[in-house]
């Protein structure tokens, strides 16, 4: 069966309608090994227009709809989603070239935020204020937005748009969905098996969820509609500056999950074999190509040569292959750019007097696909191309001396998403997590950086953006906050104490 007919097959086992063949159209290639999957009609202004319309018209119903209600949808998409786990995990495995491991996860996840919405929809809740007034009552009310506006990345296909989904459901919204254009298919599965479940319950699916295929130029034309209330947006930062931007020229609201440069701190005390596993899968694992991927290792110089001598002997050995493949833990990059941009950044390492140790193209599959293996680069100081974030597996190695030197690297670069420390000195472990430590929005002791949970808030800081999404309270940012105050005597005493009396 050839990669074409996989995925044919696997929207049928969805009960999915397959994605059309649009000559001249979006042409999506897997990066297993560059065929064609699929060439898509890009959805064009007026028709991305209408999509959001059609969104915005369907959101009334939707928000008077009691949001336990709400949640029922949620709960049947996630059995669906499991049910499908498979099919789903194979297809964002075909389009991005993540292990089927690590693509079953990802489908794991977006079941995972389904039971967190449900259990939520039953849970929206604000607060009463103690009123300075006699006989009044102060409180504040959550109410949906409209439509939310999606953007995501190419590297999670399916789980960035649920973290958006299962929670704007339930809170009221409706959803308009711009997924990459690397990764479309993913969205037409996993949108097209939300519409099913819909209409299965009698439900009216169309404009509960649109999806617009397309590159920036139809992200553009989401974030500019004036239906379109909030903007999540996943990606570069790059991406975010400029969504964050168009949305605050019109007081849009945004929702900003952008790029990371992530550091994990070792100490002498660390258990060091934890360390190796944490670190190798944090670096190496879907080829480097997670927002929390490790990018930076800072450690003590006492430990250093043991430590950088047990990674090069694990990372030599990774078995880099096809992502299919059991036994593979490291697939292919997405694309020749993302090879490029590795192979540039190596070079500038190595003109900064860097010891690079692999990071050449593996001979697996042919010319059009792109298997490295993943890169170690040991430099003296972090300096070049430490403080950018290169989406690709290599893992920068820098000493240093003292915890507080430490703590100042992992802060030092211009983002500030993921983090850790690896050590069983509890106050070097509190510090790094207390506000004197890390000033990222994700901080982990002796766990790689990579591999969230969903009922934690997720994002993080500076140039990641700010936005927070999934767990905790991560909802709010789904909905309007109103303030009440409700006058149940029959006088009418003035806040402040003043008198206005006519
Ligand atoms: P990208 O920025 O190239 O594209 C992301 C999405 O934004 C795509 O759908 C793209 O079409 C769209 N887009 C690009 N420019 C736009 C614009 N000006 N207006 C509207 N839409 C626009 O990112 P990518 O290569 O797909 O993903 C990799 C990047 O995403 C990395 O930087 C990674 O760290 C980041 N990422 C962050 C998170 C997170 O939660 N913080 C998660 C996954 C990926």
């Amino acid at each position: 069966m050839t990669y074409t007919t996989e995925v044919r097959a696997i929207f049928d086992a969805l009960g999915v309608p397959p994605p059309g063949d649009s000559p001249g159209g979006l042409e999506v290639r897997t990066p297993l090994d560059g065929s064609l999957l699929a060439r898509l009609a890009v959805t064009g202004e007026a028709q991305a227009g209408a999509a959001i319309e059609r969104a915005a018209a369907r959101f009334t119903g939707w928000r008077d709809l009691p949001a336990p209600r709400r949640g029922e949808l949620v709960r049947a998409f996630g059995e669906e989603v499991r049910r499908h786990k498979e099919p789903l995990g194979r297809l964002i495995t075909l389009e991005t070239g993540k292990i089927l491991q690590e693509g079953l996860g990802e489908v794991q996840e977006v079941v995972d935020i389904c039971e967190f919405a449900v259990g939520l929809s039953r849970q929206l809740y604000g607060l009463t204020i103690a009123s300075e007034r006699a006989d009044h009552k102060l409180l504040e009310t959550w109410h949906p937005l409209g439509v939310v506006g999606v953007i995501s990345a190419f590297n999670f296909p399916m789980a960035v748009f649920a973290w958006n989904a299962a929670l704007a459901l339930v809170c009221g919204n409706t959803l308009a969905w711009k997924p990459s254009e690397k990764t479309p298919l993913s969205a037409l599965a996993l949108n097209g098996l939300l519409l099913r479940t819909a209409a299965a319950l009698g439900q009216e699916s169309a404009g509960l969820s649109e999806v617009l295929i397309g590159d920036r130029a139809v992200g553009e034309a989401l974030v500019a509609h004036r239906d379109v209330k909030l903007v999540s947006a996943t990606g570069s930062t790059a991406m975010g500056r400029a969504v964050g931007v168009a949305c605050a020229s019109s007081f849009k609201r945004s929702l900003l999950e952008l790029g990371g440069n992530n550091a994990a701190i070792v100490c002498p005390s660390a258990n060091l074999e934890l360390v190796v596993r944490g670190v190798a899968f944090a670096a190496a694992g879907t080829a480097g190509q997670r927002c929390t991927s490790l990018r930076r290792l800072l450690v003590h110089r006492e430990i250093y040569p043991a430590l950088v001598a047990s990674l090069v002997r694990v990372f030599g050995h990774l078995p880099v292959g096809d992502p299919l493949a059991a036994g593979t833990l490291v697939g292919p990059l997405i694309d020749r750019r993302a090879f490029e941009a590795m192979q540039r950044a190596l070079g500038e390492a190595r003109a900064e007097g860097g010891q690079v140790h692999f990071g050449a193209r593996e001979p697996v599959g042919n010319d059009a696909a792109y298997y490295v293996r993943p890169a170690i680069v040991e430099l003296a100081t972090q300096c070049g191309p430490m403080l950018q974030e290169t989406f690709a597996p290599i893992l920068y190695v820098a000493p240093y001396d003292s915890f507080d030197e430490a703590i100042a690297l992992n802060n030092a670069v211009a983002h500030g998403l993921s983090s850790a420390v690896f050590t069983h000195d509890l106050r070097e472990a509190e510090l790094f997590t207390s506000a004197r430590g890390s000033d990222c929005g994700i901080a982990n002791v002796n766990i790689g950086t990579s591999g969230a949970e969903i009922g934690g808030a997720f994002g993080g800081e500076k140039e990641t953006g700010g936005g927070r999404e999934s767990g905790s309270d991560a909802w709010k940012a789904y909905m309007r906050r109103a303030t009440n105050t409700v006058n149940f005597g029959s006088s009418l005493p003035l806040a402040q104490g003043i008198r206005f009396d006519v």
